[in-house]
């Protein structure tokens, strides 16, 4: 490293000292900044690290002790060289400062030779240290980052893209049918194609990216700042390109293709490993449908046709509702302590395929479905499992007044199929694909943009009196609701048949309520017009 390439971070209180090492540094070629204090040192490190800190002990707000270990709790790129500026004979803080993190001292007044005797001995220690982790964040064959540096980096990526509100994508590929290239034209041939691929990788990647290898014959890119649909598009080039590549080894000129895999950070994916496992997932599938091409994760929900614009245009039917009155309400939901087998049993009786769960004080701690317990069915002894260990803790909560199009939009998109809905973080109700889809088809009954056969041999509707009909069904279907409350608690008789005879009259109730909703709100010509053309009377 030349001086030219080193910067230093200078920290003292007293203006002079600042001026005099200052000049001396810039004069054998270093790259200086100076700090007043300690508060100031840590905002300039953290806007970019330097490789030396030279400090003062003692300064104003932050001391030269509370700055150091302040910066070796930091996670910095690269190794930053401490070297402390104290007074005459203090053995105390010598002992102290090394205890803190320290990495050299000077005593006061300094002297410029020695000061650049130890930075040049400073130096050695960070090159050293530039060498040693260049090795471990580089695979030796490609000369990509390893799975270990790329996995410090996207935790890095991860949190800068959520609280920034930046987009960030992650590709995964993996070279298809390798193996058959190792076993026919032997190991060396196939190092040379991982290198080939490599290089092509990063040969068309920006800076920002970061493209690991991320074992045997598979890589991982991240994209800082894109979207899933760009990242799909580079991956889509990528795969032709490698594609398109020859590749010598020795007199043979081979050829390979690629499967992409790619996921972008949304709010459902939670954590920088469940990016990784998104985009794995879209690779998976990418393999299972064929190989040499790019899935994009956000395609496996099955809705991906309707991109997010399109659903704009809905905007009108949506508005003013929210979660609260689309949400098919919670009647029940298993406490984390309940076993497997009874979940087993409340699915299978209920009929449902997946329930929030809470704990003792009702609080929403989890998400079990079908799948998991499916998952804990390894062993007899899983049905004795509490829920607790096999249900999903990260859960897609939305409050009871989020409005609707939030909802929709996000289960367009993903591939969780249903999502809760809570109040104080007490869950009341879940909505599905399929609760919108059946709330859609109501409303469309209701603005009566399709004919329900079964309203037309019904007795015509009366416009003046639909409301007071309304209120009517709402009675009845109060009352069928109580009949059927008091029933369930009589034990001398089969309860089905009767739940079943009195859950389609309500159905039938429930149709009327939206044939009758058609007309509450009769008023405007147009609603009149629409009545008198299909035949309503008037009073
Ligand atoms: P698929 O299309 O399903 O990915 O098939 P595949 O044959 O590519 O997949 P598989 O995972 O079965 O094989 C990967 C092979 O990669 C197995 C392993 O021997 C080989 N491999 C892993 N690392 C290296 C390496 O550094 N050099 C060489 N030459 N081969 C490697
Ligand atoms: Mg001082
Ligand atoms: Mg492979
Ligand atoms: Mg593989």
């Amino acid at each position: 490293m030349e001086p030219s390439e080193i910067k230093v971070l200078v920290v003292d209180d007293e203006p002079s000292m600042l001026r005099i090492i200052g000049a001396w540094l810039q004069g054998a070629g270093y790259q200086v900044r100076q700090a007043t204090d300690g508060q100031e040192a840590l905002h300039a490190i953290e806007a970019d690290c330097p490789h030396f800190l030279l400090t003062d002990w003692e300064m104003p707000r932050l001391d030269g002790p509370a700055l150091c270990r302040r910066v070796r709790a930091m996670s910095l790129p690269h190794y930053l060289y401490i070297i402390f500026l104290t007074g005459k004979g203090a053995r105390e803080m010598v002992i102290q400062g090394l205890e803190l993190g320290a990495d050299e001292f000077l005593t006061k007044p300094v002297n410029s030779t020695e000061l650049l005797a130890r930075m040049r001995a400073g130096t050695r220690v960070l090159e050293l240290e530039q060498r040693l982790s260049w090795a471990a964040r580089t695979d030796s064959l490609t000369g990509l980052y390893t799975q270990r540096f790329f996995y410090e980096m996207l935790q890095r990526e991860f949190h800068r893209a959520k609280r920034y509100h930046l987009p960030l994508s992650c590709v995964m590929m993996d070279i298809d049918f390798f193996k058959r290239i190792n076993d026919i034209y032997g190991h060396t041939a196939g190092d040379t194609v991982l290198k080939a691929v490599a290089d092509l990788l990063a040969a068309n990647c920006r800076s920002a990216d970061v493209v690991c290898r991320y074992g045997g014959e598979e890589f991982c890119v991240l994209l800082p700042e894109t979207v899933e649909v760009n990242a799909a598009t580079w991956a889509e080039r990528l795969r032709r390109l490698i594609s398109e590549l020859p590749i010598n080894c020795g007199d043979k000129v081979l050829h390979v293709t690629a499967s992409f895999g790619t996921a972008q950070a949304h709010d459902d994916i939670q954590t920088p490993e469940a990016l990784v496992d998104a985009a794995d997932q879209a690779l998976l599938c990418a393999k299972q449908s064929g190989r040499d091409r790019v899935v994009r994760y956000e395609s496996l929900s099955d809705a991906d046709e309707l991109t997010l614009q399109e659903a704009q245009r809905y905007e009108d039917l949506f508005r003013g509702i929210c979660a609260r009155h689309v949400m098919t309400p919670l009647v029940a939901c298993l406490r984390q302590d309940d076993s497997v087998g009874q979940a087993a049993e409340f699915f299978l009786r209920l009929r449902i395929n997946s329930t929030p769960v809470v704990d003792e004080e009702g609080l929403l701690v989890g998400m079990l479905s079908e799948k998991d317990l499916l998952g804990a069915m390894i062993s007899l002894d899983c049905w004795r499992l509490p829920v607790r260990e096999v249900m999903k803790q990260h859960v897609i909560v939305y409050e009871e007044d989020t409005p609707i199009r939030t909802i929709y939009e996000f289960l367009c998109r993903v591939t969780i199929r249903r999502v809760v809905i809570a109040c104080n973080k007490r869950p009341t109700g879940t909505i599905s694909r399929g609760t919108l889809l059946r709330w859609f088809r109501n409303l469309v009954i209701s603005k009566g943009l399709i004919e329900d056969p079964d309203l037309l041999h019904r007795e015509p509707v009366d416009p003046h009196r639909s409301k007071h009909r309304l209120a009517q069904t709402a009675r009845e279907l109060t009352r069928q609701a109580q009949q059927l409350e008091q029933r369930v608690y009589r034990d001398d008789e089969d309860i089905v048949p009767y739940v079943i005879g009195s859950a389609t009259g309500m159905q039938e109730l429930v149709t009327d309520l939206l044939a009758y909703a058609r007309y509450a709100n009769a008023g405007s010509a147009a609603v009149s017009a629409q009545m008198y053309s299909e035949g309503a009377s008037v009073d």
